[in-house]
Order: C-alpha cells, then sequence, then structure tokens
C-alpha cells in the first residue's frame, strides 16, 4: 500500500470504528502523539455514560437534540443494549460472542481487509447473515496489547476479535426485532408540511446500544468506545491521538500529554506567562 493511499484510508477512520458512522468534516491538522498505555488508562476511566457527546458527534442529526436529550437517549439506547445481551444469552445459554453468532447461524469471516477498501474498518454487518471481522486492524491491535500500561488499563479479559462480534450481532439482532426494538421504533420528526409525516430513526442510536450489547456480553468494565482510539492506534498513533483529545474533551475531561514533550507540554503557569 503506498503512503497516499494509507493517508485516505486513515481519514474516514477518525469518524469511528464500525462503518455506519459520519464525520464531523475534514479535520485533523496535528496531534501530539501520546503513548498508547496512556490513552486507554484514561479512556477507560470515562463513564459509560460520558460517551455520550462523543457518540452523537457522528450522527448527523446531531443538530436535533440538545445535551440533556443526547445524554438521555444515550442511557436508553445503553439500557437497549444491555437487555437484548441478556435476552440473548438467556435464551441461547451462552454468551460468547463468537458461539452466540455461529448459534444464531451467522456467517462470520475472518478476511485481511475490507474488498473496497474505501476506508479503514474493523468489522461490519452485512444483512441479512454475513459479518466480516477485518484481521489486519485486529492483529495491529493483538500487536498493542503488550505495550506498556495497555494490559492493566484494557485487563485480561479483552478479547478484541469476540468484542467486535459481539458488536456486529447487535446489528443482526436489531434486524430481528426491528419492529419492536427501542433503537427502531424511537424516531424523531423531521420538517415536512403538516400533512405529511417525515419520521426518522437516528442511527447513532443503534451503535451505542451495539456498544452497550458487546460489553455486556463480554463483560468489560469500561467502554468499547475506548477501541475506536486503541485499534486506530495501530494504523496511526496521532490519529488516535486526536481521537483521545476529542473524547476526553466531550467527556468534559482534559486530555494529558506526554511527559517530556514539545512546547505545547509546558505547564500552564508557562504558557499564561
Ligand atoms: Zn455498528
Amino acid at each position: 500500500m503506498t503512503k497516499e493511499r494509507l493517508k485516505q484510508l486513515l481519514k474516514p477512520i477518525a469518524d469511528g470504528l464500525f462503518g455506519e458512522q459520519r464525520t464531523r468534516g475534514n479535520e485533523p491538522p496535528h496531534y501530539t502523539v501520546r503513548p498508547v498505555g496512556m490513552i486507554v488508562e484514561d479512556l477507560c476511566r470515562i463513564p459509560d455514560e460520558d460517551w455520550a457527546l462523543y457518540a452523537f458527534a457522528r450522527e448527523p442529526l446531531n443538530g436535533k437534540f440538545n445535551d440533556e436529550q443526547r445524554r438521555e437517549l444515550t442511557r436508553q439506547a445503553m439500557a437497549c443494549g444491555r437487555e437484548y445481551a441478556e435476552k440473548v444469552a438467556a435464551q441461547y445459554g451462552m454468551r460468547d460472542p463468537e458461539k452466540l453468532a455461529a448459534r444464531l447461524g451467522l456467517k462470520v469471516d475472518f478476511p485481511d481487509m475490507p474488498q473496497n477498501a474505501e476506508r479503514v474498518l474493523f468489522a461490519e454487518f452485512r444483512v441479512p447473515d454475513k459479518i466480516h471481522v477485518y484481521m489486519d486492524g485486529v492483529r495491529k491491535g493483538r500487536a498493542l496489547l503488550g505495550e506498556p500500561g495497555v494490559p492493566h488499563a484494557l485487563t485480561g479479559q479483552l478479547d478484541i476479535v469476540k468484542l467486535l462480534i459481539g458488536h456486529e450481532l447487535f446489528h443482526y439482532v436489531e434486524e430481528q426485532y426491528k419492529k419492536e426494538i427501542w433503537t427502531r421504533t424511537y424516531k424523531i420528526e423531521l420538517w415536512a408540511p403538516k400533512f405529511l409525516h417525515n419520521r426518522s430513526t437516528v442511527g447513532i442510536l443503534g451503535e451505542i446500544a451495539a456498544m452497550a450489547f458487546t460489553q455486556e456480553l463480554n463483560r468489560l468494565p469500561y467502554s468499547p468506545y475506548v477501541m475506536d482510539a486503541f485499534l486506530v492506534y495501530g494504523y496511526s498513533p496521532e490519529a488516535a491521538s486526536g481521537l483521545y483529545e476529542e473524547m476526553m474533551e466531550r467527556a468534559g475531561r482534559t486530555p494529558r500529554l506526554p511527559q517530556g514533550g514539545g512546547p505545547a507540554a509546558l505547564p500552564d503557569a508557562a504558557q499564561q506567562a
């Protein structure tokens, strides 16, 4: 792969991990690169509901909501994801996402990369019953698991493949229950002439629920949104550092800078001087 091509592929990666999400425009210039251990250590401490604004920033209809609504909808989407995780786990007597996918008759394969690579993608669900897990990104992520601070932050429980399959499995479940599942029945009224009803689902709710679903199946003590930054780090530490800054800020936290960094690492007092 050429450098130019890789650059093209990395651009949309900042949009989010799992496909269906959209961008925030054509940002980012330069970010201070952090060690991956620092990134996951900080991100794993963000409480689940504080991912609301990061998630909604990837929603095309984001402008229709205020922060209070974004938080409330995130809570409901997470509850929906957890509920269906428990429901499916109880129904089949298992919670291993890989085994569940097999049991539900899904065809899971593990190609290296998407066939028409328009973006770096880690996994995707294709209706009606296919899940692709792209191993190039998984391998790059696994290679980071031994970095200082990473095992401690991510805990021994993380299995990247199972985490990705769990997320995609939710999209399958959502299809099966589309008439009744909250992420599909919740709709907002868009502008339309009075006699027409123009109601739309809110796609990001399915993503938030998918994260909660896989978190529940995998019994992870942190939000799978951490993987957005972690897996991107395998391709670009700088892009991942940019995501880290955004995630921290949207969660109301201050991103750390690596010690001994450049001018950007000056303490506050020195910057004010
Ligand atoms: Zn998804």
